[in-house]
């Protein structure tokens, strides 16, 4: 029987599910992927398989009682069903885990103390972290012999020298954990990968990841490793996103308690749902909605996407000593040629030239032929990485 390795990724709404096959060779093959949404509210279930044949596509029921539990048991009795109707056993599954603290660089399978030293994290990450460790309990007690790893969003940019991880406040609270963690970290270990594979040299050299999407993030990589991120403590730190404002003052959230006497509550929902692309449109956080949209509103939000961008490209930049590479990655980076078009124009101070025609047509490689850095698209693959991840852990690779 074939190997098969599932991945789980659980946010507070959604859980995104899927299945590689081949374990035995170097690369893992996508079966099938799919997702519950709209947890809490009305969920749907969903899946396709690689070729996009789709597979599922139902109403689920929603207990709130038994929370992420019903939805995980639904996924697992279809990636069981799946599997035996392809042959496929099941060596583990792959979990993604937004934190690992400042002590876990690497994925870790899954134990009982793992576990619990995890949960230490939940309030580092509380809008994530629970529901990645309840998913996590949730298959164990399904399957208690099923091997899970946990896969870390910030393990990848545990290379970051320990002076920039660092906040200038009381030491006492940088020890017990307020320091710059970084994320989108799968996602940047699976660019760091492909270039090493694609363009060894460019790998080695001096290399900007700008990873674009609903959450947005940079990454400065020196020879494949993470030397600084955009994102701090939380990932809520960095470039304007869809609903989140990016670096912010800290003054303006004592603002907003002082001042305009705002709950706990209602900052986190300002700050996590109602700012950034939406909050200055007013329109939408969806990209494609604002680049369509004539109103000066929408204009503006991606005016400020951009700018914050350029300025945070200078200062990876500086902290690289120059730049060899540009990578674009996730929904907007992989599929807006207007906005890398823009962000090579606010780059160019440092040699950034894009070739229009190459760029317009989604090339790989987008940079003019006199461009002193490479510039790159390459779509990420976060499942990948986690399944990858799971496999070498499992297998012992
Ligand atoms: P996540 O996985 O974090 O939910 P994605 O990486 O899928 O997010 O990115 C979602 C974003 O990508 C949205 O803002 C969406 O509008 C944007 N996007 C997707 N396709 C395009 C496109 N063709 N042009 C511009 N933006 C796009």
């Amino acid at each position: 029987m074939n190997g098969s390795i599932s991945v789980l990724n659980s946010g507070s709404s959604s859980i995104k599910f899927s299945l590689f096959d081949q374990v035995e060779k170097e690369d893992l093959r996508l079966v099938f992927s799919g997702q519950v949404d709209g947890i809490g509210v009305m969920p749907k279930f969903k899946a396709k398989d690689a070729a996009g044949t789709i597979l599922a596509d139902e109403q689920g029921d929603d207990h709130p009682a038994q929370g992420h539990q019903q939805h995980i048991s639904r996924i697992i009795s279809f990636v069981r069903q799946q599997r035996t109707t392809l042959g496929l056993e099941l060596v583990g599954v792959g979990h993604r885990v937004v934190h690992g603290g400042a002590r876990y660089s690497q994925p870790v399978r899954i134990t009982a103390e793992i576990l619990n030293d995890l949960e230490l994290f939940i309030p580092l990450a509380p809008l994530h972290q629970g529901h990645n460790l309840n998913t996590i309990r949730a298959v164990q007690k399904i399957g208690p012999d099923i091997p899970q790893v946990a896969c870390f969003d910030t393990a990848f940019h545990r290379t970051i020298p320990e002076l920039a991880q660092r906040y200038a406040i009381p030491r006492s609270l940088t020890e017990e954990g307020v320091r710059r963690y970084g994320f989108h970290g799968l996602s940047y270990e699976y660019i760091a990968r492909c270039l090493r594979r694609l363009a060894p040299e460019l790998a080695n050299g001096r290399v900007i990841v700008a990873h674009l999407g609903s959450g947005a993030s940079l990454c400065a990589l020196q020879g494949s490793r993470s030397v600084a991120s955009s994102m701090g403590f939380s990932a809520m730190d960095g470039l304007v996103m869809g609903t989140r404002p990016g670096s912010i003052d800290p003054g303006v959230v004592l603002y907003l308690i002082e001042e305009k006497r705002m709950t706990m509550g209602e900052i986190v929902d300002l700050l996590y749902k109602k700012s950034g692309l939406l909050g200055v449109s007013g329109i939408s956080n969806d990209m494609r909605l604002l680049q369509e949209s004539t109103a000066p509103e929408a204009r503006e939000a991606i005016e400020i996407f951009l700018y914050r961008i350029r300025r945070e490209i200078g200062s990876m930049a500086a902290i690289l000593g120059g730049l060899d590479a540009l990578v674009f990655t996730a929904g907007i980076g992989e599929n807006s040629p207007t906005i890398r078009q823009r962000i090579g124009e606010d780059a160019r101070w440092l040699g950034v030239k894009i070739d229009r025609s190459a760029n317009d047509r989604g090339k790989q490689i987008i940079s003019a032929f006199d461009s002193k850095v490479a510039v790159w698209v390459i779509p990420t693959n976060e499942e990948l990485m986690i399944a990858t991840h799971t496999r070498d852990l499992l297998l012992g690779r």
